[in-house]
């Protein structure tokens, strides 16, 4: 089969497009003929390489997926050939205490399916092997891009917002990066709990963007003071919650822009991990700094159903064919995209 494979860390010329030995399936195993798989910025890091994390070579990424499955093991009872499906990509030992109640993420062996180091290849191929635990459903009225788009962005920011901030009705969501993947899943999070998103992006044009999906207000980073443009929005009380994934270069004006109480969820810091802060306003203004990282496969299924219902909608802004992986990742480097860029095997 082909598959988008590199063998050692470096930019997007590192990426091979070449011939790989098919997956072969385990007895608890579901092999599924990929119609489509998407692009996120843990692809970028893996090729680049990451301080402290071992990445295997040769290393197949790819975290999201949707397709046909093909061949399930012999002790796999859920699913049959030809079944549509979609991945949920948390991988974990499905043994431990947390294991068994549900909360996966706690997990000492989750890992990113397709990123962080483990015995399977990712989604970048015409063909993937997962545990049948990590398959799921693909509703009918889905195309196979559209639910390529969703799995790692949808339950990370649905994790964030719903499970780990408690958003309200009412509330005022600061989303930084908001036209992108995950902020444009955040922002229809806001909308269909009756928050109201403030998005946060580079350009006008991406602003518009945003509001299209519902944001209520915009601030161009390039050319507005956050802080001072939240105190004008909220009638100088601040936000309820920050939606941070940026670290380093926006941590300050998250946490000048929260309201005494608020509440900041962070799920990475694609600018840098050293964040400073006055710890004076953490304990007068009793603010809540709260972690998130990825999501529980339940997560993902209730997440799924506001897509079902059609509150959620993927936001897929260009389809590439797989070969033209690095085409993509170097796009995305840019900094230019809009919503989620999916690939399509040949
Ligand atoms: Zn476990």
């Amino acid at each position: 089969m082909k598959a988008v494979v590199f063998e050692e860390h470096g930019g997007a010329k590192a990426l091979q497009y070449k011939d790989v030995a098919e997956p072969k399936v385990g007895p608890n195993d579901v092999l599924i003929k990929v119609r489509a798989a998407s692009c996120n910025y843990n692809d970028i890091w893996a090729r680049r390489g990451l301080p402290g994390m071992k990445v295997i070579m040769p290393h197949i990424s790819g975290s999201d997926a949707a397709g046909e499955v093909v061949e399930v093991g012999s002790e796999v009872s859920d699913f049959n050939p030809q079944d549509e499906v979609m991945v949920y990509p948390g991988l974990s030992c499905r043994t431990c205490e947390f294991c068994a109640n549900g909360r996966d993420t706690f997990c000492r062996q989750y890992k990113i399916w397709g990123f962080q180091t483990g015995p399977l290849d990712g989604a970048h191929a015409e063909f993937v092997r997962l545990p049948a635990f990590n398959v799921i459903p693909k509703p009918k009225g889905l195309g196979w891009e559209e639910a390529a788009s969703l799995p790692l962005v949808l339950l990370t920011a649905w994790r964030m917002l719903v499970g780990r901030a408690r958003i309200q009705a009412g509330d005022f969501v600061l989303v930084w990066g908001a036209a992108g993947g995950l902020g444009t899943i955040a922002v229809q999070i806001c909308r269909t709990v009756g928050a109201q998103a403030i998005a946060v992006a580079s350009s006008d044009e991406k602003l518009e963007f945003c509001r299209k999906l519902g944001a209520e207000h915009l601030i161009n980073r390039k050319t507005q003071d956050i802080a001072e443009e939240v105190r004008k929005i909220t009638n100088r009380r601040g936000v309820d919650i920050v939606f941070e994934h940026v670290g380093n270069a926006t941590w300050p004006q998250s946490v000048a822009s929260l309201k005494w109480g608020g509440t900041l969820v962070t799920c990475g810091a694609t600018s840098g991990f050293e964040a400073v802060t006055d710890l004076r306003f953490l304990w007068n203004k009793q603010m809540n700094f709260l972690g998130s990282h990825m999501g529980n496969k339940t997560d993902l299924l209730e997440a799924m159903r506001w897509v079902e219902s059609g509150q959620v909608k993927p936001v897929v802004s260009q389809v590439f064919p797989l070969r033209e992986t690095g085409q993509a990742q170097t796009l995305m480097e840019s900094g230019e995209v809009m919503g989620k860029f999916v690939l399509v095997p040949d």
